[in-house]
């Protein structure tokens, strides 16, 4: 017992005297478990990892250990392990506060079950020539300027694509979400100092007629120039973005009131209105423009650009001008017209429409020599809402191409039906200029009047002038077919849009109609007399035919015969009933 005691004693303080020993020398010792765990180690390595030594221990050594110059870790249990018994050796240069070269070696202590491993890593800094650290140092420093530089190009591509995202690629102006980046600084900068906030939404006019008229490229071509216009007319501090397709806002904070609104949306009309020449053609844009000014700066991004687009919609429809301005009552307005859309689109599918027709006389002796096929929308004992309420409409929706048609077909049906009983009327049917902008309408109209059995001299189509100023090829060549196959043109309220009586001439017309307005007033008014007189004599004189429309009063009816009008159309003479009614006119 006493002997084996002593050898416990003695192997106890030479074991120390060992451990005293090796926590002295520079190299850091480590011993681990086959799978990297710190059985033990001493102060060298404590001090290489900068770590004290009891948390050390238990804790994976490839966790622990410095990475190397490329950030890359210094030692990994693939390559422990790709040792094998032999264990390994290499060296690494670690870059702190200087360079270090790093030698590491290790080995599987094989007379041990469990193969603990034991690890040496030697600072060889000092054996490394001069050159080779220099070398090293380059490298290093070539390596930093590499990653800083593409650091700095992702950086800017960032940027650039930040940028691209807000930007439209047309244009080259803001987009929507540039415009939203905008409007949350205006916000802000209302919260903090008040002001109001202005938004302009402006739509181009047409803008899908002259993209399909003249292709993409030259609707590019004029959005950029739209762009460039705008811009011009802004003011320092005016944000003006593309939102896609034909629409662009301008964001100020420099309006005051509605006057100063109106002004600027007038400045903007003017410069956009300004003629275009592309190729050999000129066309002249126009633009609707709907205002939004704000005092509220908890109002969502979202909203105060709804509420502009909501004028928008409305200055599209109303006044001469193409301006307006938000107001609650918008909303009621426009969630109408939506509901019209929806009933419309049901109305077209299910027939729910039908042809009401009003007669057209000879003056002298109220003799009926036509009809006018108007359309009505819903059943006949309740119409679901006026022509002047849904036609716009369905022109803006271009619903009126399939709705067109239909009316063409009926009329036309009924047309082969009223000559089968012996009628000798010829029909009038209305056609929008987006029907006849659609080019197919002649062929459309005269294969149905083939099938219906209808001779195309018994029929008239009835155009208003606006199509013949605007699209004047495109129109005088349809037009000229229809004629051809003895289809007669009537020109409709004249004398309310551009009306020059010289154009009357040229045009590919039998008949003008004069507009209501007229009849009304010339009884009281001076010079619409003049002008009404100057119309029939014009038309005499130029071989043309004209019909006064609008016609209520037996004053009006003798007024006319003066003047030596010879037809006409209105109440007086019977209004537009179904055709089993409109057939009961005294002939
Ligand atoms: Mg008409």
């Amino acid at each position: 017992m006493n002997d084996q005691r002593k050898l416990v004693v003695e192997l106890r303080r030479s074991m120390g005297r060992l451990e005293a020993a090796l926590g002295t020398i520079s190299d850091a010792l480590v011993i681990t478990s086959c799978d990297g765990r710190v059985l033990w180690c001493n102060a060298s390595y404590a001090q290489l990892v900068e770590r004290t030594p009891p948390a050390l221990l238990g804790e994976s050594i490839y966790d622990q250990l410095p990475r190397d110059c490329d950030g890359a870790p210094l030692l990994n249990p693939e390559q422990v392990q790709a040792g094998g018994d032999q264990g390994g050796q290499f060296t690494r240069v670690l870059d702190r506060h200087d360079l270090r070269a790093i030698e590491i070696e290790w080995k599987p202590i094989r007379s041990e079950r469990l193969r603990p491993l034991i690890f040496c890593l030697r600072d060889v800094s000092a054996l490394l020539s001069y050159q080779q650290l220099r070398v090293e140092a380059e490298r290093i420093e070539r390596r930093r300027q590499q990653t800083e530089n593409l650091n700095r190009a992702l950086e800017l591509e960032r940027l650039a694509l930040a940028t691209k995202v807000m930007e439209c690629p047309v244009t080259g102006l803001p987009n929507r979400r540039g415009l939203h980046v905008s409007i949350r600084a205006a916000l802000k900068t209302q919260r903090e100092n008040g002001g109001r906030i202005s938004i302009l939404f402006c739509d181009l006019n047409s803008f899908k007629e002259i993209n399909d008229l003249h292709g993409h490229q030259i609707g590019d071509d004029l959005l950029i120039e739209i762009g460039r216009r705008l811009q011009r007319s802004l003011r320092f501090g005016d944000i003006l973005s593309r939102l896609g397709g034909d629409e662009f806002v301008v964001l100020t904070m420099g309006i005051f009131d509605e006057g100063d609104a109106l002004q600027m949306a007038m400045r903007l009309n003017d410069a956009v209105g300004q003629a275009w020449s592309v190729e050999d053609h000129t066309i002249r844009p126009s633009m609707s423009i709907g205002i939004n000014i704000s005092d509220d700066p908890d109002i969502s991004v979202d909203e105060l650009i709804r509420r502009a687009d909501l004028a928008m919609y409305e200055a599209k429809t109303n006044g001469d001008q193409h301006i307006s301005f938000y107001h609650p009552s918008i909303d009621k307005r426009v969630r109408k017209n939506i509901h019209l859309r929806h009933q419309l689109e049901g109305a077209l599918q299910h027939e729910a429409m039908f042809l009401a027709y009003q007669p057209i006389v000879e003056l002298g002796d109220r003799i009926v020599v036509g009809m006018e096929a108007l359309l009505r929308l819903g059943a006949i004992a309740s119409p679901i809402a006026t022509p002047s309420e849904f036609i716009p409409l369905a022109e803006r929706t271009a619903l009126i191409l399939p709705i067109g048609r239909w009316v063409i077909s009926e009329a036309l049906k009924h047309l082969r039906q009223l000559r089968s009983e012996g009628s000798e009327l010829t029909m009038a049917i209305n056609v929008s200029p987006l029907q006849l902008k659609e080019s197919g309408l002649s062929d459309f109209f005269l294969s149905q009047a083939e099938r219906s059995g209808v001779d195309p001299s018994w029929t008239v189509i009835e155009v208003t002038e606006s199509i013949l100023i605007e699209h004047p090829d495109l129109a005088t060549s349809e037009l000229r077919r229809l004629r051809e196959a003895g289809v007669k043109v009537h020109l409709d309220d004249f004398g309310t849009g551009y009306s020059s009586m010289s154009w009357l001439a040229r045009l590919p017309i039998d008949t003008i109609k004069v507009d209501r307005s007229f009849i009304s007033d010339f009884l009281h008014d001076h010079r619409k007399a003049v002008v009404l007189e100057a119309m029939i004599r014009l038309s005499r004189d130029l071989g043309l035919g004209l019909i006064a429309e609008g016609i209520e009063t037996v004053e009006q009816h003798a007024g006319l015969l003066a003047m030596g009008c010879l037809q006409g159309q209105g109440f007086l003479f019977g209004k537009p009933e179904p055709l089993s009614r409109s057939c009961a006119v005294p002939a």
